[in-house]
């Protein structure tokens, strides 16, 4: 399985999706798919998605004629692409109370976090890019070079400094950071941080600092956080994280000891465990992985079926473990 293949497998990463980079900088090509038959609007309210829960979950499409009981422009949209017959727009609304009472399939504004997994793979990518672009929306109001308010062009996917003899365009940024399944033998380091939810456990994450390669901030947050120097390296799979804006490079690493110390006290806790010591920690409930649509699961999932004659997806499965948010 090739690099492409293995980043496939991670939620958020379906690609049918055509984002049709040249022709989203046309303005008045964007206004008339707006408010063509072939436009499909997701709604984003306060960090949420308009979504009906039956039969599946799924984000409720409306239709630019639609759009109007939202009391919002679809001015304002950002366009995200097209697929098959349709044009993709995500619509940020203030309003949310022509909703009660007007639909009936169970629609309502749902957390991306909540149901991701659940998800079919296209619609999670869909809102999670979605998800990310409005999160760099509102930090970006302002001008960083002058601090002149900014305005949405290029169907969202840039912003433009309304001052004139500034007008410094704005692009969608996204924080690269690493996260590495450390091994050494059959056993995978874990950490976890006081703020998690309790018994959780996942593999070392940070974020990439300026003038660092990725592979030399996977070396320097291992060491940082639980004093283990690394002997090599591997690039994984990429994840975009839209919580609230990161793309998460995964690597696999070995480690040269297994003498922890917690360096800097960003962990609680670290330790060693094999995949017994994993199933004995599910089964007893002292331990616990973080959530499927995570590429923290899936490096300890690799690292897990690697290791053992049981998938961890049926040991979790037979356990009855779904969701740990
Ligand atoms: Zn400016």
């Amino acid at each position: 399985m090739d690099d492409l293949k293995r980043s496939l497998l991670n939620v958020f990463t379906y690609s049918n999706l055509d984002r049709m980079v040249d022709r989203r900088k046309d303005a008045e090509h964007l206004a008339s798919l707006q408010t063509s038959l072939s436009a499909r609007f997701v709604l984003f309210h306060q960090d949420q998605f308009l979504m009906s829960e039956e039969p599946n979950p799924a984000p409720v499409l409306v239709e630019s004629g639609s759009i109007d009981r939202w009391q919002c422009s679809i001015e304002t949209s950002v366009y995200l692409g097209c697929r098959g017959e349709h044009n993709y727009f995500a619509l940020e609304i203030g309003d949310t109370s022509w909703l009660y009472g007007n639909f009936s399939d169970n629609a309502n504004f749902v957390e991306l976090r909540e149901n991701g997994y659940s998800l079919k793979a296209e619609d999670a990518t869909l809102l999670s890019y979605a998800k990310a672009m409005f999160h760099w929306h509102r930090a970006h109001g302002f001008c960083g070079v002058c601090g002149a308010a900014t305005l949405a062009v290029q169907g969202g996917h840039c912003r433009r400094c309304t001052k004139p003899e500034c007008a410094k365009l704005h692009f969608p940024r996204t924080d690269p950071a690493i996260i590495v399944a450390v091994t050494k033998d059959c056993k995978c380091l874990f950490g976890r941080q006081k703020a998690w939810p309790q018994y959780r456990y996942s593999v070392i994450a940070g974020f990439v600092e300026p003038g660092e390669s990725v592979e030399q901030a996977v070396v320097r947050e291992v060491l940082e956080e639980t004093d283990i120097s690394l002997d090599t390296v591997d690039y994984h799979s990429s994840q975009p994280w839209p919580f609230p804006g990161s793309i998460m490079l995964g690597f696999t690493a070995t480690a040269s000891s297994y003498q922890i110390r917690l360096n800097d006290g960003e962990l609680q806790d670290a330790h060693w465990r094999s995949v017994d010591e994993v199933v004995d920690g599910l089964i007893s409930g002292e331990f616990r992985v973080p959530p499927r649509l995570s590429i923290a699961y899936r490096l300890i999932e690799d690292w897990f079926n690697e290791h053992s004659s049981r998938k961890l997806s049926v040991v979790m499965d037979d356990l009855g473990i779904v969701r740990l948010w």
